[in-house]
């Protein structure tokens, strides 16, 4: 199992030295902004998403911690392309899946890349940093205008 750990370390420590999708977008239509006090993770995201409810755009920026930016890369890598109602979907088996409540061979949808991210609910602390960005999304796509905050 190490050589696999190590693999997923590379993953996130990739995501972290060259986040995807990072920057702003002029005319999102959906806005939303994260703070994890717990270890200073900030985001900022951006979502345009089209008539017919999917995600065309999705970009962040922030600072944080490499859990926290990875987090936030990889997720918009997964989720450009998607529903709103898939994204949604993504959320609940994300979450469940980084706080050991997602159990193995019981998956209505492939993690894929997310996966890598399990590897958190061995830490609760980093619990909050990996799932910060989700949370902002959520309350971005309900229109929420408040900051998230994990606390
Ligand atoms: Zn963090």
């Amino acid at each position: 199992m190490a050589n696999l750990r190590d693999l997923y370390q590379e993953v996130i420590m990739d995501h972290n030295r060259n986040p995807r999708n990072m920057g702003a977008i002029d005319h999102a239509s959906h806005t939303g902004e994260g703070f994890n006090p717990l270890c200073g993770d900030q985001i900022d995201l951006y979502l345009y998403v089209n008539d017919d409810s999917v995600i065309e755009k999705i970009c962040f920026e922030g600072k944080g911690c490499a859990i926290s930016t990875a987090s936030a890369s990889i997720m918009t890598e997964v989720l450009a392309g998607r529903t709103v109602d898939e994204a949604k979907e993504y959320f609940q088996v994300f979450c469940e899946s980084v706080t050991g409540k997602h159990k193995d061979g019981n998956e209505a949808l492939d993690l894929g890349k997310l996966e890598v991210l399990s590897g958190v609910k061995a830490f609760p602390a980093r619990v909050k940093c990996a799932t910060l960005a989700w949370h902002t999304l959520l309350s971005s796509l309900d229109g929420s205008e408040d900051t998230v905050k994990t606390e």
